[in-house]
């Protein structure tokens, strides 16, 4: 087994065949973490002991029921944890120094179904502190790097998770994407990152960053591996009331050759082709738009006037929820005593207790939060005339590591063209689109609310023909 060109979806096949072990597999990436994770710092808490022993476990499971690979979906795949899932009996410091030493004595619900459904656990991934950044220099534990350049960031605030999986440390990873963390990272190192619709997947026992904000994605290197994830850890969550009841389709089903996307409608927002986006990530984004144009999809150009506000309305609303959030981690009931936050987590403190305080209040928080209103209603508009919508996922190329540490407003922009994602609550999935100069490409597809099985099957017709994941970094 070669683990720099497994997925998920051979892995599993690997493992029915009895091809090899979970256990041989596990180990593998456990010796590759040792040999550059120093290098990458993609890995906050390696649980070589844990991984092993549930390699183990679900190698005697495998060899005593041959179906066992229809009741646990991922059985024996190694996985990565962002540190702000809540993982029962092992360290999660959500990238902090606050709360570096914190042992959870319980499961994220996502944590739970991804091990009822057979993964290992190989470790705890590095991001920036709580979720605050773009580029993973935020983490109190230190940055870690893009595998396909050293000298770059992998995108953040999923940093280590992105880096982990690119850099083939561990099969998949988790994530959340608040602004843009599962696909922001996923674009800087040639993956795919799912932000789910608000509410698809539970929240309960991911550390709140910005609770009316927050979704819960994952990493991959291809769609199918995506949606295969998906399928465990979407649905209702009694501990998370903002989980609605809608069914959870089997989203790999609908990934299949001979299924066409002739007559898709793409709409392609003036809005995000603007001025100061780097021309090569414009360009490719537009070459894909026209593949899908090849294939049979008709394309539209459509509006969305309100995105100007975006970024606005995010620093608003966002550290609002942020202050209220962290009030909790006072040093008294939990963690380190607050001197012990990061600039980026101080900083957001103080924008989101001035927005919400008297006076205030009406002026900034009020009126950003019916700038989202507006905001929702032009996505809800354009999916009247369009199915999909196809834009960048940033407007730059991974940059360089500490570029844009010292202006604060240079890192936020970012996530321009994520951001409004997360204000609408709607699901967007980046799909690698090439490569500039040796360094990755992507573009995200966005679709309306609980649209996730069109976004995959969009992607994965893509995916078919361009083979991207193939491109292996060099570490
Ligand atoms: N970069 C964004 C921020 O710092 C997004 C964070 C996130 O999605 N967790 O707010």
């Amino acid at each position: 087994m070669d683990i720099n060109n497994i997925t998920i979806k051979n892995a599993l096949e690997g493992l029915k065949n009895k091809d090899f072990s979970s256990e041989e597999l596990t180990s593998k990436y456990l010796e590759r973490i040792k040999k550059i994770d120093k290098e990458l710092n993609a890995f906050i808490t390696v649980d070589e002991e844990g991984a092993l022993n549930q390699a183990k476990k679900v190698d005697e499971l495998i060899q005593s029921d041959e179906d066992i690979f229809e009741e646990k979906k991922l059985i024996g795949i190694p996985f990565g944890f962002k540190d702000l899932y809540s993982t029962k009996d092992l360290k999660t410091t959500a990238g902090s120094k606050i709360i570096d030493n914190y042992i959870p004595p319980y499961d994220a619900t996502a944590t739970k179904k991804l091990k009822d459904a057979g993964v290992v656990i190989i470790g705890k991934t590095n991001e920036d502190a709580w979720g605050h950044g773009s580029s993973g220099e935020n983490s109190d534990l230190g940055p870690t790097r893009n595998p396909y350049d050293l000298t770059r960031v992998p995108g953040g605030s999923s940093s280590g998770s992105a880096a982990a999986v690119a850099a083939n440390e561990c099969l998949a990873a988790t994530g959340t994407d608040t602004g843009s963390s599962v696909r922001l990272p996923a674009a800087f190192c040639n993956l795919v990152g799912l932000k789910p619709t608000y509410g698809r997947v539970s929240r309960y026992g991911i550390i709140s960053m910005a609770s009316s904000f927050d979704t819960i994605g994952h990493i991959t290197k291809t769609v199918y591996d995506n949606a295969k994830i998906l399928e465990v850890t979407a649905g209702r969550d009694e501990f998370d009331s903002t989980t609605p009841d809608i069914p959870v389709p089997c989203y790999t089903t609908a990934l299949n050759e001979n299924q066409g996307i002739k007559g898709l409608r793409i709409g392609i927002s003036k809005e995000y082709y603007i001025e100061g986006v780097d021309k090569d990530v414009e360009s490719l984004t537009l070459k894909a738009v026209k593949h899908f144009e090849s294939m049979g999809a008709v394309v539209k150009n459509v509006s969305l006037p309100h995105t100007g506000y975006a970024m606005s309305c995010y620093y608003i609303l966002v550290p609002a929820e942020i202050s209220s959030n962290l009030a909790r981690f006072d040093g008294i009931r939990f963690g380190k005593t607050r001197d012990q936050f990061g600039n980026e987590a101080k900083r957001r403190i103080m924008l989101g207790t001035y927005v919400l305080s008297s006076g205030y209040y009406d002026a900034y928080y009020e009126k950003a939060a019916k700038v989202r209103t507006l905001i929702k209603q032009d996505f809800e508009n354009v999916f009247k005339e369009v199915d999909v919508l196809i834009v960048p996922s940033s407007p730059t190329l991974p940059f360089k590591i500490g570029e844009k540490t010292d202006d604060p407003l240079q890192m936020y922009l970012s996530d321009i063209f994520m951001c409004p994602i997360n204000i609408a609550g709607i699901p967007s999935l980046n799909v690698p689109c090439g490569f500039v100069e040796s360094l990755p490409v992507g573009m995200q597809i966005i679709g309306p609310q609980f649209s996730e099985e069109l976004l995959y099957k969009v992607a994965y017709k893509y995916e078919q023909e361009t083979e991207y994941y193939k491109i292996q970094p060099k570490i």
